[in-house]
């Protein structure tokens, strides 16, 4: 259920609901936006039918919320979330591209790697150092070595990390080196792990499971921020199709979709929707256009050395021109990058 507060109500009246509803064995989650306060109950909805809270001074109107997911829906927060972290925003007017290798290999490539994305201001370093691999004899990450790695070229560039975790067992360990933790495609039913990552003070990139429909997706989203974590970024990295052309098929309409249905900020990943290089900078540029507030593009200054994901990784150079490209896409659209 969410009460709608009127424009000018009294902070009195604010406190007068969160106490009726805390006393109704609700949580009670306050959305201040430019023009209206919003209380969202979180609950059994069944009991607040029987009580009359339309009566209660300084509401203007309750209403049920009809979808499964609450925290995460645009009903309960108008305005969009802007996350902020070590002086960048991700969500607002500024399209952030996180970048990197597929997988961390050694401190050299990944200084490399990195020193070639800083001119086209990229701030966000990402790179694996615990790997999903389908295969159990694929390279898994350096694990902890990995995420030194990524410390120290942080150090040096000053970029932000990026970096995946996927065991809960990692969680002190991964958020020591990361600035903000990435939950992989594999990982987005993990709900064990989801509950880990809400109890955190990281950011955190969901990656869309490549079978999970958006409410799936969303439903996972729900589960970081109801445990009070509420700075996720929401990520479309392609979805299984019939298709075998590309590695997943780019699911476009999600972005704007996602962006009505929820105040979260939303990114794109077409390297691994695409699962080649070449047409990764159409594909950038679409998301681009249809309001992603991020692109994560795999990049290696060797891709044919790559330890994984060597065929979708742009080498930098075009890279650059890719960068250039949704740049003019992003004014056109009323967005910087
Ligand atoms: C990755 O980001 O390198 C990765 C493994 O992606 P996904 O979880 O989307 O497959
Ligand atoms: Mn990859």
């Amino acid at each position: 259920m969410i009460i709608v507060l009127k424009p000018g109500h009294e902070d009195d009246d604010l406190h007068r609901i969160v106490r009726r509803l805390e006393d109704l064995g609700f949580r009670a989650h306050i959305s201040k936006g430019e023009h209206r306060t919003i209380v969202g109950a979180i609950g059994d909805e069944r009991i607040l039918r029987e009580v009359p809270l339309e009566s209660m001074p300084g509401v203007e109107s309750v209403l049920p919320i009809l979808k499964p997911y609450k925290l995460v829906s645009r009903e309960f927060k108008p305005d969009d979330t802007i996350i902020r972290v070590n002086g960048q925003e991700i969500g607002g007017h500024k399209i952030q591209v996180f970048a990197g290798p597929c997988a961390v290999e050694s401190r050299e490539v990944l200084e490399e790697i990195a020193e070639a994305l800083l001119p086209s201001g990229v701030h966000f370093l990402r790179g694996g150092a615990f790997k999903p691999r389908t295969s159990p004899y694929a390279f898994q990450g350096w694990g902890e070595k990995g995420l030194k790695f990524l410390d120290a070229v942080r150090e040096r560039t000053g970029m932000l990390v990026v970096t995946e975790l996927m065991d809960p067992r990692d969680t002190v360990l991964v958020c020591r080196y990361a600035d903000i933790i990435q939950i992989g495609t594999r990982n987005m039913q993990n709900f064990r792990l989801l509950t880990e990552v809400g109890n955190i003070e990281k950011p955190v990139i969901l990656k869309r499971g490549m079978s999970a429909t958006i409410k799936e997706f969303l439903m996972s989203a729900e589960y970081i921020l109801a445990q009070g974590n509420e700075r996720v970024i929401l990520c479309e990295r392609g979805i299984r199709t019939f298709e075998t052309e590309t590695r997943n098929t780019l699911d476009i309409s999600a972005v704007p979709l996602l962006k009505l249905l929820t105040h979260l900020p939303v990114i794109v990943d077409p390297s691994h929707a695409v699962g080649r290089a070449d047409l990764v900078p159409a594909v950038a540029k679409a998301a681009v256009a249809a309001g992603a507030d991020g692109l994560l593009i795999e990049v290696h200054v060797r891709p044919e050395e790559a330890f994984s994901d060597g065929p979708q990784s742009m080498r930098p150079q075009a890279f650059a021109r890719m960068i250039e490209e949704c740049r003019r896409v992003a004014e056109a659209v009323g967005r910087t990058l």
